[in-house]
C-alpha cells in the first residue's frame, strides 16, 4: 500500500514538527499585536497540542515516527486521530480531507465529513486511525504521465506525519481538518510533488550525516533542509480582471499598450503601503498565523501593484506545504477584498514579473546550520566543505536545476530583464570567493589581524562580511551569508520541485565527500584538497558580476555553462541518462517517475499556451474586431459629414482599416496554427510547436492589436487598460 510503498523510500523520515502555539483564537480586550501569540496556530494540531490531548505513551510513539521514521503502530495512530477529530470538532470542523499536491502543481482536496451512522437513525461523529493513515481517492482525474493504467483508477494518500495537521477555514463558515500527505499509485509510484520531497530530504540527510560524523560530529542526529520561499506577487481591481478574458483564463494579459507610467520613477519599490492594500495584508497575515504559517515581511516590490510576503524559514517539506497555503490564501482573501490576486510570472508586459526566491540551507537536528561560516576553525572547515559540495553540486547538475524552474509563464522572466537569466550560476562575493582562491592555491589568506596561510581545522578564516543580500540581486543562485537564496523560481510554481532537485545534487556531492573524508588518514589535509580540487574543477560556475549583462552570456558560453532559454528544451533534461541515474541512486525519483513528469510537463506547458491561443482568438474576434469595425463606422459617416474637411477621419481610417485587415489574417493564422499544434501527438514536438510557430504568431498579432487601442477612443475600447490594471487600486 501507499504508506509503506513512500516508507520505503523513505516518506516517514523525519523532519521538525513546528511547535506551534496556543490552542484558542485570541480573545477580545487585547491589543492586535498582544493577541498575535494566541492567534499563531490557532488552526494547527500542534506539537503542543498533540502533547497536551494525547496520553504521554501514544504521545512519545508519535514523535518516534516524527522524529525518527519508526513506523506508526495501528492502536498509536486510532488514539491520535480521535483526540484529533475532537479538537477539530471542538473548532467547529464538520469535515476531513487528505491534503495533497498532485502533479498539477495545486493542491488537491476531497471532504469527508466525519459522520457515521447508528442503527438508531441518528450520527456519530467518528475518525479512524485507518481513515488517518490513508485515503483511497479516485485518482484517474490527475495527471500520472502513465503511471497509473486507467482500469487501476484509485490513488493512495499516506499521511506525512512530519507535517501538522491543521484547520481550514472558507467564507462560507465550513472549517474542514486537512491532513498533509503523500499521493501514491497502487505500486507506490508518486503521483504528487510531495513523495520525492520526502525521500530527497531523507537523501540530503544521510549523506550529510556522513560527512559530520566523518568530520568528528557525534551528536546530531539528523540533518534538515531548511527553506524560506518569498513570495512575489500582483493584485487588481475584480471589477477590471472580469471584464478581461485574457487574465480569466491565463492570469497574465495577452493584449495591452503600455501606459504612459510604468515603473521608472523607482517609486513602487519599498514605498508606502495604500490602505486597501494594507487591510489586504492584515487580512492576510491574520489567515496565515492562524494556519501557523510564520509570515513575518510584507512590503511593495519593484512594479506598480506588485507586492511580496516572506515568511520564517522552516523545514523543506513544511515550507512547501506552507507555500502552497500562501498562494491559495492570497487569492481568497484578495476576492473579499473586491481583488484578484495574481501569481502568474509575467502578468503585464514592460513591468516586472514576479518570483519565488527559494532561500535554501541545511541545518542539523541539534541548530547548527551547516552553511554558518561560524567563528572557530572547526566551523569554518565544515562550512567550506558543505559550501563545496554545492559548488560540485550546481555545477555538475545546473541543467537540473533549471529544469525545474521550466513553465510557460515562467518562459517570461528567464532571460528577461528583471530575473535572472537562464544560466545557472553560483554568486559568492568576492571576499569568499577571493578566500577559496587563495586556499585552493595555498596562498596567504589577510585579515586586519595580519596575513597568514590558513590551515582548515587549525585556523580560523578572516570575518567574513554580514549579509551578502542585496549586493548581486542579478545571481540565480546567492550564497546570502549563511544559505542560498535560488532565484530563478517562478511565482506559480511549487517549490517542491526545486528543492528536490537541491537535496538531491547535495546528498551526491555529499556522499562522494563524505567518501573521501571517511578514508582520509587526515581529514584536515583532505578537506584542503578537496577545496583546491573543486575549485579547479567547478569554479566556472562561480560569477560575482552582472547577470543580465550581454557579456555575461558570452562569457558563460566560454565557461561551458548550459544557457537553455525555453521550458520546452529544459523539460527533456528530466530524462537524460545522468538524471535518471542520480535520482535513482538516491531513490528519490525512478526512471518511470521522471518520464511520467516529463510527459506530464511537456503536456501543460503546450495546454497553458493553447489555453492562451483560444483566448487570444476569442477576445480578437469578439471583441477588438467589433470594437474596430464600430470605430470605423464613426470615423465613415463622419468623413462623409466633414466633405472636404474629413482629412484626419481619412487618415485614420486607412491606417486603422490596414491593421484591421493585418489582425484578421493574423488571427486566423493563430487559429490555425495551434490547431494543428494541437493535432501532434508526441508531447515534446507538440511542445516545440507551441514555442516556435503558436507564441511568434500571439506576439505578432499582439503588436496589432495595442497599436489599434493607442488609435481607438477610450470609450470604444471593450477592455480595462494597462493604466487601469495598474494604477486604480
Ligand atoms: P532578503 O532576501 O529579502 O534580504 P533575508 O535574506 O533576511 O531577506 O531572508 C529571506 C528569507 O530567507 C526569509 O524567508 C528567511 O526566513 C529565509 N532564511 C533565512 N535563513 C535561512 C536558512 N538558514 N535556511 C533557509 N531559509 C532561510
Ligand atoms: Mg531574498
Amino acid at each position: 500500500m501507499c504508506a509503506s510503498s513512500c516508507c520505503k523510500k523513505g516518506a516517514h523520515h523525519a523532519v521538525c514538527c513546528h511547535g506551534h502555539g496556543a490552542s484558542s483564537p485570541a480573545r477580545s480586550g487585547k491589543t492586535i499585536g498582544a493577541a498575535v501569540p494566541e492567534l499563531f496556530g490557532a488552526n494547527v494540531f500542534s506539537d503542543q497540542v498533540m502533547k497536551a490531548r494525547l496520553p504521554k505513551e501514544t504521545y512519545k510513539a508519535l514523535q518516534r515516527t516524527i522524529n525518527a521514521g519508526a513506523s506508526l503502530q495501528a492502536d498509536v495512530a486510532a488514539v491520535v486521530a480521535n483526540a484529533m477529530k475532537d479538537w477539530a470538532i471542538e473548532r467547529g470542523a464538520t469535515h476531513y480531507t487528505h491534503w495533497f499536491q498532485p502533479l498539477t502543481g495545486a493542491t488537491a482536496e476531497k471532504h469527508d465529513s466525519f459522520i457515521s451512522p447508528s442503527v438508531e437513525g441518528t450520527v456519530i461523529m467518528e475518525f479512524s486511525g485507518k481513515q488517518l493513515i490513508q485515503g483511497e481517492p479516485d485518482a484517474s482525474s490527475f495527471p500520472s504521465g502513465g503511471l497509473r493504467v486507467t482500469f487501476e483508477a484509485r490513488g493512495y494518500t499516506a499521511w506525512d506525519c512530519t507535517s501538522p495537521a491543521f484547520l481550514k477555514e472558507d467564507g462560507a463558515g465550513n472549517v474542514t481538518l486537512c491532513i498533509p500527505t503523500a499521493f501514491c499509485s497502487y505500486k507506490g509510484e508518486a503521483l504528487d510533488k510531495k513523495t520525492p520531497l520526502l525521500r530527497s530530504m531523507n537523501a540530503v540527510s544521510r549523506q550529510a550525516l556522513r560527512v559530520l560524523r566523518a568530520m568528528g560530529n557525534s551528536t546530531s542526529q539528523k540533518v534538515i533542509p531548511t527553506v524560506g520561499a518569498e513570495q512575489e506577487y500582483f493584485l487588481v481591481e475584480k471589477e477590471y480582471y472580469s471584464k478581461r478574458l485574457d487574465m480569466m483564463n491565463c492570469g497574465r494579459t495577452l493584449f495591452g499598450a503600455p501606459s504612459p507610467k510604468g515603473q521608472e520613477l523607482e517609486d513602487q519599490y519599498f514605498g508606502a503601503i495604500k490602505d486597501r492594500v494594507s487591510a489586504y495584508m492584515k487580512d492576510l497575515d491574520t489567515e496565515l498565523w492562524k494556519m501557523g504559517v510564520t509570515s513575518k515581511t510584507k512590503h511593495n516590490e519593484v512594479a506598480p501593484a506588485q507586492y511580496e510576503m516572506a515568511p520564517v524559514f522552516t523545514s523543506t517539506n513544511i515550507a512547501a506545504d506552507h507555500n502552497q497555503l500562501v498562494m491559495e490564501t492570497m487569492q481568497k482573501v484578495a476576492l473579499r477584498h473586491n481583488m484578484v490576486c495574481l501569481l502568474h510570472e509575467k502578468p503585464y508586459a514592460g513591468v516586472n514579473g514576479s518570483g519565488k526566491h527559494n532561500n535554501w540551507s541545511l541545518a542539523t537536528d541539534d541548530g547548527i546550520n551547516l552553511l554558518e561560516p561560524g567563528q572557530t576553525p572547526g566551523d569554518n572547515a565544515q562550512f567550506l566543505v558543505f559550501l563545496c559540495a554545492m559548488i560540485k553540486a550546481v555545477d555538475e547538475h545546473a541543467d537540473i536545476m533549471r529544469t525545474t524552474c521550466g513553465s510557460s509563464g515562467n518562459d517570461h522572466r528567464l532571460g528577461a530583464n528583471e530575473a535572472p537569466p537562464a544560466i545557472i550560476s553560483i554568486f559568492l562575493g568576492q571576499e569568499l570567493t577571493e578566500i577559496l582562491e587563495k586556499l585552493a592555491k595555498g596562498e596567504k589568506i589577510c585579515s586586519p589581524e595580519g596575513c597568514q596561510f590558513v590551515k582548515i581545522g587549525v585556523d580560523s578564516l578572516p570575518d567574513l562580511p554580514k549579509d551578502n543580500t542585496d549586493r548581486n540581486r542579478t545571481s540565480p543562485f546567492a550564497f546570502t551569508g549563511n544559505k542560498f537564496e535560488f532565484r530563478m523560481v517562478g511565482s506559480s510554481q511549487s517549490i517542491s520541485g526545486h528543492n528536490v532537485a537541491l537535496n538531491t545534487i547535495a546528498a551526491e556531492a555529499l556522499d562522494e565527500i563524505a567518501g573521501r573524508l571517511e578514508k582520509a588518514k587526515d581529514v584536515n589535509k583532505e578537506i584542503q584538497a578537496l577545496i583546491k580540487e573543486t575549485m579547479a574543477k567547478h569554479g566556472r560556475i562561480i560569477f560575482n558580476g552582472n547577470n543580465y549583462s550581454d557579456e555575461w552570456v558570452v562569457e558563460a558560453q566560454k565557461r561551458g555553462l548550459p544557457n537553455v532559454k525555453n521550458t520546452a528544451d529544459a523539460l527533456k533534461t528530466l530524462v537524460t541518462p545522468k538524471t535518471i541515474k542520480l535520482f535513482d541512486k538516491y531513490s528519490v525519483l525512478s526512471k518511470e517517475e521522471l518520464h511520467s513528469r516529463y510527459e506530464i510537463y511537456s503536456e501543460q506547458y503546450a495546454k497553458h499556451l493553447n489555453i492562451e491561443a483560444r483566448a487570444a482568438v476569442q477576445m480578437t474576434r469578439r471583441q477588438y474586431i467589433p470594437a474596430v469595425i464600430r470605430y470605423i463606422s464613426v470615423l465613415g459617416a463622419s468623413a462623409g459629414a466633414a466633405g472636404k474637411h474629413g482629412n484626419v477621419q481619412k487618415k485614420l481610417l486607412e491606417k486603422i482599416s490596414k491593421l484591421l485587415e493585418a489582425v484578421d489574417k493574423k488571427v486566423d493564422k493563430l487559429e490555425a496554427e495551434a490547431q494543428k499544434a494541437r493535432a501532434i501527438e508526441d508531447v515534446g514536438k507538440q511542445a516545440s510547436a507551441f514555442r516556435d510557430k503558436v507564441i511568434p504568431t500571439m506576439l505578432s498579432l499582439r503588436e496589432d492589436v495595442d497599436q489599434l487601442e493607442e488609435l481607438l477612443p477610450a470609450d470604444l475600447w471593450p477592455v480595462p487598460t494597462y493604466s487601469d490594471l495598474l494604477f486604480k487600486l
